[in-house]
């Protein structure tokens, strides 16, 4: 996938109309998908440790299941997994194919970043947004958690990565911040106020039983915080976008989980994983996306 991806962008034509494969920014590209690929190894451990209160520098890995530190030579993001064959080299546990999963994303998402980029200081707001919305799917999704390090921490790393050369500028970046999370404050208490007329009470999770209050909105705080660190990175124009499409996402998934799934109506979903996916469509696809709802409008 990364080959195709680095080839894709090697069919650039170069100034002179002919192919040029190796170029300052083609070199760039594919040692972005393996940085990548290194990234996402790293948001494993930040998925795993963070939500517990640990380090994320220290002790090294281990297995869960035997204790057993995990060598280098089996740490190596996907490749390790295959030549594993999923399973722990010491006492034969299962290794989660989240592990290989995330490494994956994280490096194709990279590349298209460098593609998007080339070699110039934006890759590192692209990177660090992806990086963010990465943890983001995993942590919401597997344990309803948006950790403020993440939305907060991620809003504060966007207004200072928008002073960048070719960045947003501080003032917008932390206006679309600000306006962010007050629309998602205002769908929270649109909603909770509908929901209490309706006399629909959400459940909470597995877990939560004694927050139930913060899942009575539709929209949970870490979705507000979360909002504000997307309109940091993306500025207005695609900040609506991403939005659009997380709210697309939302409906379309949480029909077919009510229709298929069984899920009943009251039974909380995580909207983060689906901020974080408009968010990283409007990234790279934000021109397209836009004529597609203007098409949509009419
Ligand atoms: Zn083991």
């Amino acid at each position: 996938m990364l080959i195709i991806l680095t080839l894709y962008g090697t069919a650039q034509v170069s100034h002179e109309g002919r192919y040029c494969i190796i170029n300052i920014d083609n070199i760039f590209t594919v040692f972005a998908g393996l940085f990548g690929l290194s990234i996402g190894s790293f948001l494993n451990v930040v998925v795993w440790r963070v939500p517990l209160g640990r380090s994320i520098v220290s002790p090294p890995s281990a297995c869960p299941g035997c204790g057993k530190e995990i060598e280098p030579v089996d740490n190596i993001p996907v490749v390790s997994y295959l030549l594993l064959r999923g399973k722990c080299r010491n006492c034969s546990m299962k290794i989660s194919v989240k592990y290989p999963i995330t490494e994956l994303v994280t490096g194709i998402l990279f590349t298209l970043a460098a593609l998007h980029t080339g070699y110039s200081l934006p890759f590192i707001s692209y990177a660090v947004l992806i990086a963010l919305m990465v943890v983001v799917v995993r942590t919401d999704l597997e344990q309803f958690i948006i950790l403020d390090e993440v939305s907060v921490g991620g809003a504060v790393a966007g207004i200072l990565l928008a002073l960048l050369p070719g960045g947003l500028g501080i003032l917008t970046s932390l206006i679309t911040a600000v306006a962010g999370a007050l629309f998602f404050l205002l769908i929270r208490a649109g909603a909770s106020i509908y929901l209490k007329k309706k006399n629909i009470r959400t459940e909470a999770p597995e877990g939560f039983e004694d927050e139930e209050e913060e899942f009575q909105g539709g929209m949970g705080w870490g979705d507000i915080k979360l909002a504000a660190c997307i309109g940091a990175f993306l500025g207005p124009a695609s900040t609506v976008i991403a939005f659009f499409a997380a709210f697309i996402l939302g409906a379309i998934s949480g029909g077919a989980m009510m229709v298929f799934g069984g899920k009943k109506r009251n039974t909380p979903i995580p909207f983060g994983p689906f901020m974080a996916v408009g968010a990283a469509l409007a990234l790279f696809y934000g021109e397209p996306l836009w004529n597609v709802y203007m098409n949509l409008l009419g």
